[in-house]
């Protein structure tokens, strides 16, 4: 039996730590320049959560089942410190895995295996595009695709697959590489997963005409190769996915726009600044910190907070999303990492 479940018989069990709200990308569909310029106010360090904070709330969500972390950003590989955080995380019991999703660019094979043996178990490393041209259009800082390729080789190296690869697809920006990118994967391991462009935050500027929909990828994927679906291992996977017949491995479609997966979603996300946001769509997020700065609670109260606040949870907007709810305010992906 579920420890809590929320107003839809949702389990809680994934949690998503974002430790910092800085990149050193600016992708065009989440970190746009003309939002994230030279006068963009990051939040200054003391306003983030300390490690033995980050910890002690991995703690209470333990206690009302989570057991899967991933570690995410910004870009979390700019945290200062990042192993020593992983290493305590991965010291509270009932975590049975701790996961980062990067954009690579800061992982090399030395830090790459520090942080396998701090206790990271495996990466994503998100890469939009194989050829330089459009990949640095899309990163719009002009990192090219070498060094992501090298990471995720430096990943493999250390231990830390299997490894998967996120490709948010955009119309007419990359949906040509789609088919580059799965051959490159193709017999490496290497799990690509072609991601729907999604309405998150209020500054990408997003539109329906932008996404490029997971029929039309399988159907451009299928045109090349045999491809056969493939049985989800657990309750709440987002990825659909797919095994390539003459055992080129598999690939995923993550199509949160058009076949949303609200019903088994068990997400629940920090900030860096230590707010809780129960949903990807959120407009306001439910202070942590301050229940953690606050002398007088004790762990069962802030545990109690806790519970109360996921078995509230109605959460289901990409259900949702063809409503009225689309316009509103919401929190950015580069604040708490999807
Ligand atoms: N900086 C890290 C990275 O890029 O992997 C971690 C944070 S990033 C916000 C997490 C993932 O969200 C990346 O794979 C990124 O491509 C994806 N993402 C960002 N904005 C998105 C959007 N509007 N729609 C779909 N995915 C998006
Ligand atoms: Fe940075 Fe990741 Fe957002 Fe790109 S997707 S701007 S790498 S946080
Ligand atoms: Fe979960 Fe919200 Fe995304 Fe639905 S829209 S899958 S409830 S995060």
């Amino acid at each position: 039996m579920p420890i809590v479940v929320d107003q839809y018989q949702r389990p809680l069990h994934d949690l998503r730590l974002s430790v910092t709200d800085r990149c050193n990308f600016r992708c065009v569909y989440c970190m746009p320049k003309e939002v994230y310029g030279s006068r963009f106010h990051f939040l200054p360090k003391h306003d983030l959560l300390t490690f033995d904070e980050l910890t002690r709330a991995v703690w209470l969500f333990a206690q009302l089942g989570v057991k899967k972390i991933r570690i995410t950003g910004g870009e979390p590989l700019l945290r200062r410190d990042l192993d020593v955080l992983i290493h305590q995380i991965s010291e509270v019991e009932g975590i049975e895995e701790i996961a980062m999703t990067t954009n690579g660019s800061g992982l090399d094979t030395q830090r790459a295996k520090t942080l396998q043996q701090a206790g990271l178990r495996r990466v994503t490393v998100s890469l939009d595009a194989l050829t330089d041209k459009i990949f640095k259009a899309i990163n719009d800082v002009g990192v090219p695709v070498s060094r992501i390729l090298s990471a995720i080789d430096a990943a493999i190296a250390a231990g830390l697959h299997p490894i998967k690869v996120n490709m948010v697809l955009k119309r007419d920006v990359n949906d040509q590489q789609i088919i580059p990118m799965a051959r490159h994967f193709r017999h490496t391991g290497v799990t690509l997963r072609f991601i729907e462009y999604m309405d998150v935050g209020n500054t990408n500027g997003w539109r329906m005409d932008d996404v490029v929909p997971a029929s039309e990828i399988l159907a451009t994927l299928q045109q090349e190769w045999a491809l056969e679906p493939v049985a989800p291992t657990h309750p709440g996977e987002v990825a659909r996915r797919y095994r390539y017949q003459d055992g080129g491995g598999e690939i995923g479609i993550i199509a949160s726009v058009t076949q949303p997966f609200c019903q088994a979603c068990s997400r629940i996300r920090v900030s860096p600044e230590g707010q809780i946001y129960t949903c990807l769509f959120c407009s306001k997020g439910f202070d942590l910190r301050r229940l953690l700065r606050e002398d007088s609670l004790g762990d069962e109260q802030v545990m109690q907070a806790l519970k109360s606040l996921w078995a509230a949870r109605d959460d289901q907007y990409s259900l949702n999303r063809s409503k009225a709810t689309g316009s509103g305010p919401k929190v950015e992906m580069s604040h708490i990492g999807g």
